[in-house]
């Protein structure tokens, strides 16, 4: 049966309802429309975002610029966008040199600033007719075996599915009655930009130092680069405690990108791995940071919602009369729940091994840094899962 024809006696329905203006919110409404299905799109403007989203690069992995790509989103990015060819990974006197050519691979990921990839997808959605987009947050939702209902601004709006991207702190997941629990790591993440004396050259630089990690990511501009500094220090943001760190990446990188001077401000987000009992109940599905986050260590969050998506996007096709039937959830579930629990996982793991401060400790991961440094094949695996992850 086509979609459109089943919801159009009704104003206010559609197959699919999602529920977030974030990217992830954006993209699903994007993909679902890509599938010929109708959506309704409850996405407020994000307008001064209190959780530093706004200063936030991601590094987006090759799969998530395939799906940009697919959705037509890309070609609006691509200036404002820089590939990340190489990749420097420091502990103590040991480093590794990841490279895109190891791998066969023409970037390692792609930085993007939060604002140009959401203003990117909000313009694609402007093109799809399939996406009704409502401007306010729902007040409420009951949800049946039939279908959901939505109630904002006094109007009602019925759908098969209800796809919560509303972000770690998800209002479509306490309605759905879906458990969840977190790991907090006592850390901030600082994001900052800084200007660059010397051009980047495309290569990012990440180290573990002192249980503190730090990434500086290159951006389109070749003198900016952005901060994603993880640390347990009080008061990070402190213009002064930036300014020292400034001076001491500058003493870490060997002045190779010059005097660094800060852009802007910088902001900070408490970090904690948030797990979900479950990723979809009755005519529910989460994505995105509604079902889980992780510790940004290694540039992930964003990319782990892109694979529940590419999940759903798969599933939708052989379930485009209901898309909230119980067996495409009991397939989304499938799919998802074990992955994103296993990538949680590992990266609770990688974290508390990079953060540890022991000199026993340093002196392990010094010498497995060598081990990897000096072993082709470990490294060219590594890139793979960074880059291309199962
Ligand atoms: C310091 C830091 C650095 C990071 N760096 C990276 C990186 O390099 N690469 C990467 O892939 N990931 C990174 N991440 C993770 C990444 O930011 C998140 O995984 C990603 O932003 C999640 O997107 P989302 O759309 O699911 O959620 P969000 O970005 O939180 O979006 C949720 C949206 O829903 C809206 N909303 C909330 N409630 C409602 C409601 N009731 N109705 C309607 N709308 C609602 C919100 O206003 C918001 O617009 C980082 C995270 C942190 C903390």
């Amino acid at each position: 049966m086509n979609t459109k024809t089943q919801t159009s006696s009704h104003a206010h329905s559609a197959p699919i309802a999602v529920i977030g203006g974030g990217v992830l919110g954006a993209l699903t409404a994007l993909t679902a429309s890509h599938q010929g299905i109708e959506v309704l799109w409850f996405a407020p403007p994000e307008a001064g975002r209190s959780d530093g989203a706004d200063a936030r690069n991601y590094a987006l992995s090759p799969l998530t610029v395939d799906l940009l790509k697919r959705l037509g989103v890309w070609p609006s990015l691509e200036q404002s966008s820089c590939l990340v060819s190489r990749m420097e990974v420091y502990s103590g006197a040991a480093r590794i040199d990841l490279s895109a050519s190891d791998a066969g691979t023409e970037f390692l990921s792609v930085m993007l600033l939060h604002r140009d990839l959401l203003n990117g997808c909000e313009q694609a959605v402007k093109f799809r007719p399939q996406i009704q987009r409502i401007s306010h947050r729902p007040d409420q939702l009951t949800i049946t075996p039939e279908g959901v209902t939505l109630t904002a601004e006094e109007r009602t709006y019925s759908a098969q599915l209800i796809v919560g991207a509303d972000g770690a702190r998800s209002w479509v997941r306490a309605q759905a009655g879906i458990l969840w629990g977190q790991r907090d790591y006592a850390q901030q993440g600082v994001v900052a930009t800084f200007r660059t004396e010397y051009p980047h050259g495309g290569i990012a630089v990440q180290w573990f130092d002192e249980g503190d990690i730090l990434a500086l990511l290159p951006l389109a501009d070749p003198n900016l680069m952005s901060m994603v500094w993880s640390t347990s220090r009080p008061e990070p943001t402190s213009e002064m405690v930036i300014n020292e760190f400034a001076a001491r990446i500058g003493e870490r990188t060997s002045g190779r990108f010059g005097a660094l001077t800060l852009e802007g401000e910088a902001s900070s987000a408490p970090l904690r791995m948030m797990l979900t009992d479950r990723q979809s109940s009755l005519r529910t599905a989460l994505v995105g940071d509604a079902a889980h986050t992780v510790h940004p260590l290694a540039g992930y969050g964003l990319n782990l919602g892109v694979q529940d998506l590419l999940s759903l996007e798969d599933i939708w096709k052989s379930h485009r009369t209901d898309p909230g039937a119980a067996a495409a959830l009991t397939a989304y579930e499938k799919a998802r729940h074990r992955r994103v629990r296993r990538v949680q996982w590992s990266l609770d793991v990688l974290q508390r091994l990079v953060s540890q401060n022991h000199p026993t400790f340093l002196k392990i991961r010094e010498f497995g840094m060598r081990v990897v440094a000096n072993t082709g094949p470990l490294r060219q695996f590594l890139i793979k899962q960074a880059i291309s992850p199962q």
